[in-house]
């Protein structure tokens, strides 16, 4: 599927850079962005042992990829899309079980 949004990194002239996160989509409400969750563990020296975290990050997402809740999705940094959003999804990695 094409589509002809500017903002769209495959179709359009998005720019992405640099940082590469993986993770999964928590909300989908959004038009054109998710919110994205991912897993990450931090390593305390001073007490060794690590801790796991997660954070929340918003991205755009282009209305071609069709991103659903429960996707595994690759979102890259880009430019400030708006107050929330640095980030845009540029693919699905896995799809949601329930989507057949
Ligand atoms: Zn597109």
């Amino acid at each position: 599927m094409e589509c002809n949004d500017p903002k769209c990194p495959i179709h359009g002239n998005l720019k992405t850079h640099g940082n590469v996160i993986e993770g999964v989509v928590i909300s989908d409400k959004g038009k054109k962005s998710v919110i994205v969750q991912r897993d990450y563990t931090i390593y305390l020296k001073k007490y060794e042992r690590h801790l796991r975290r997660r954070s929340k990050v918003h991205a755009y997402s282009p209305e071609c990829l069709g991103v659903k809740v429960g996707d595994t999705v690759r979102i890259e940094g880009t430019r400030k899309l708006s107050k929330m959003k640095a980030f845009v999804v540029t693919g699905i990695i896995k799809k949601a079980e329930s989507a057949a």
